[in-house]
């Protein structure tokens, strides 16, 4: 190559790694999400470290200073403190069957939100998930269903008919399909139920992502 072209060549490469999609988020989430992605493969090597020693939970007493909110399963298999490897003061855990919010769920969100100024929210859910289960094979109408399942079912049921409607005969299991389709919609849910979650969206101090963590212990996030 000659030695005109090959500065064109690290020209070029420079401005490339500028306008990296990758880097679409603000700083804060970026590294936000390192730490959840890197925690998440000590977790999976079995090298989990979580600080929560004496000196954190002191250091602590003054105030916390979460760096993400997540709004989990209450599956016992998927403790977020534990697969994202964090310790105390790293998050603020919102936890229901089928990773569902309500109104009591969104308050907390914006609490965080708002008071504890967290600038990512990550939406997990997981692989065979128990809630979603028994959502697709039952209906909010089933009157043998308790009011309190029968709300988790009613949560879940937009999921369901998006895919439902989507769904061809393509062989793969429509509890997945559900599970990731809930995420989706509890992201949207946020963010069309919540001014004080909407507004900090638009003014760029909160990301909202969904995740998927699957039964070898790895999260991966949605595009
Ligand atoms: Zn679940």
């Amino acid at each position: 190559m000659s030695k005109k072209r090959c500065i064109l060549f690290l020209v070029l490469a420079i401005s490339i790694s500028f306008i990296n999609p990758a880097s679409a988020h603000s700083p804060k989430v970026e590294q936000a999400l390192t730490l959840l992605v890197e925690g998440n493969q000590r977790y999976r090597q079995g090298l989990n470290n979580p600080d929560l020693t004496a000196e954190r939970r002191e250091a602590l007493v003054a105030g916390q200073r979460p760096f993400a909110v997540i709004i989990g399963c209450s599956d016992s298999r998927v403790p977020p403190e534990h697969v994202f490897d964090q310790g105390l003061g790293d998050l603020f855990v919102i936890r229901l069957a089928g990773n569902v919010v309500d109104d009591l769920a969104i308050g907390s969100v914006e609490y965080a939100v708002a008071e504890l100024a967290v600038p990512l929210v990550v939406v997990l859910g997981h692989t065979d998930c128990g809630a979603v289960k028994a959502a697709v094979r039952s209906t909010s109408d089933d009157s043998s269903l308790s009011p309190g399942l029968t709300a988790i079912v009613r949560q879940l049921e937009p999921a369901m008919e998006k895919v439902m409607q989507e769904t061809t005969e393509n062989g793969k299991s429509i509890y997945e399909d559900v599970a990731d389709a809930n995420v989706k919609e509890v992201m949207e849910r946020l963010v069309l139920q919540s001014a004080i979650i909407e507004d900090a969206v638009q003014d760029g101090d909160l990301a909202i992502v969904g995740a998927k963590h699957h039964a070898d212990g790895k999260i991966i996030f949605f595009p």
